[in-house]
């Protein structure tokens, strides 16, 4: 629990915070406000009931200049009633300062009274994009002023579309300020907004209590020469359906995945170096589950999104907390429960210890378990074949479908995902289907035209 005191705020906002009570901060704001108070532009995964309100209410507030009547903080929010709600939080903290004018601006009000209101610039104009906009394009509400951008519940605005409203306001910005981005999932829409509107963001990312339970965390101190055998034989007794290998460096990647290969694991490796096709190839294969481990490096995992991912792996453990709270968040999604085990060299011990406030709990620590190595790794269940021919050719999963159970007699049982793509598709297939399907569709045909197959990887 860390005391808000830590943070050394002005002794305005010291004193709004004893006002309402708040004393020590929640993880989000543990996590986010060092960054936010040092300038820094943040993404924040958090939802709401994190405490995230407070935590970007006091960057704007740590920078306004009351004296300055010009419109200095700009917040987007999704809806009305969270405009209203993130609007009240900022009045509520701003009480100690002198005459703060905070304004909020949402479509379904008309907009005479928004454009009377605006007669006095506020300091900080809380939103939603479509209103905003209109108001920016009238001249009325005037942001090039602004220190500080906040989009709240970045998703929940893309997911109610207001993706072209958001690209319109952004064209109005000046480009000197601060961006802070909350959103309770970061799908690719919001990455794509945060590269678009940010600059070298601070990530922070809270695996918030009600999922935490559902990720077993267990660090082991290991000789370096000894992780690959200590992988090998965590692996072996806890058999994941699906399980992430992550390491700090594309060579380190290589090395792992050959090692596992040559145990018997199989397994992939994705790394930065990869040319798009393959990464493609890769992640499309592990998701079909064509392998059940894959190695990969920080970058080239980052268009990871696999649901129900069993365990997360840290050969090398992460260079920082954020990189460690994104990678394990990846498994026990959606009410599973996950493990992440991360392997510590000696000296990366201390490393390990500073993750102890972010994870909000003592790490566990354990001995890696001997290998008995009497029992071999299981082999993925699929295998994945490759059909050149796609979308372009009007294929779709249901013509591959039959064709595999019609012609080649496969039983649909043995066809797990089918993914189709421009000039190619791929079918996982139960591995001991593999050679029958192939010899079988050689001369077969699949919407009366010839489709040649093969198969990738073993
Ligand atoms: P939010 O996630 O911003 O919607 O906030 C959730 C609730 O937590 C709100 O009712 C806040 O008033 C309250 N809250 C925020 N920060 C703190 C804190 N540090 N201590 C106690 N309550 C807080």
């Amino acid at each position: 629990m860390k005391a808000f005191a830590e943070l050394g705020l002005s002794a305005p906002l010291a004193q709004a915070l004893a006002g309402i009570g708040y004393e020590t901060m929640t993880p989000v704001q543990a996590a986010a406000l060092p960054p936010i108070l040092a300038g820094r532009d943040t993404i924040v995964q958090a939802r709401t009931g994190s405490g995230k309100t407070a935590a970007f209410a006091l960057g704007l507030l740590s920078v306004l200049d009351v004296g300055v009547a010009r419109m200095q903080g700009l917040v987007l929010c999704p809806t009305r009633e969270l405009a209203d709600q993130v609007s009240r939080e900022v009045r509520r903290l701003a009480h100690a300062l002198p005459n703060v004018k905070v304004l909020t601006l949402c479509g379904g009000v008309p907009l005479r009274a928004h454009l009377a209101s605006l007669a006095h610039e506020p300091h900080i104009a809380v939103g939603t994009p479509g209103r905003l906009l209109d108001l920016m394009q009238r001249g009325a509400l005037r942001p090039a002023t602004i220190k500080t951008l906040v989009l709240d519940e970045a998703d929940r605005m893309l997911d109610m579309g207001f993706a072209d409203a958001l690209r319109q306001v952004m064209g109005h910005l000046p480009s000197a300020r601060q961006t802070l981005l909350f959103s309770a999932t970061i799908p690719d829409g919001v990455r794509d907004i945060s590269r678009k509107l940010q600059r070298d963001p601070v990530a922070v990312t809270i695996v918030d209590e009600a999922d935490e339970v559902l990720i077993e965390q267990r660090f082991f101190e290991v000789d370096p020469v000894a992780k690959p055998v200590a992988l090998a034989a965590l692996l072996q007794m806890y058999r994941p359906e699906s399980a992430v290998v992550f390491c700090n460096t594309r060579e380190a990647v290589r090395a792992v995945a050959a090692s596992l290969s040559a145990g018997g694991f199989s397994v992939l490796a994705l790394h930065g170096e990869m040319d798009q096709r393959a990464r493609e190839e890769t992640l499309l294969r592990f998701a079909n589950h064509s392998a059940n481990i894959l190695v990969a490096s920080d970058v080239a995992a980052r268009g990871l999104d696999i649901a129900g991912l069993a365990m997360v792996i840290n050969f090398d453990i992460a260079n920082d907390a954020d990189t460690h709270l994104h990678r394990i968040g990846r498994t026990g999604r959606a009410g599973r429960r996950g493990v992440a085990l991360t392997l510590c060299a000696p000296w990366e011990v201390s490393r390990a210890n500073a993750l102890e406030d972010r994870c909000g709990s003592a790490l566990q620590w354990s001995v890696p378990p001997v290998s008995r190595g009497e029992e071999a790794p299981s082999p993925a269940r699929f295998v994945t074949l490759m059909l050149d021919a796609g979308k372009q050719d009007k294929l779709r999963p249901g013509d591959i479908l039959g064709a595999l159970t019609g012609d080649a007699g496969v039983p649909a049982s043995a066809v797990g995902k089918i993914d189709v793509f421009p000039s190619r598709s791929y079918v996982a297939i139960d591995r001991e289907w593999r050679d029958r399907s192939l010899q079988r569709m050689q001369h077969g045909k699949i919407k009366g035209r010839k489709v040649r197959m093969r198969s990738l990887g073993s």
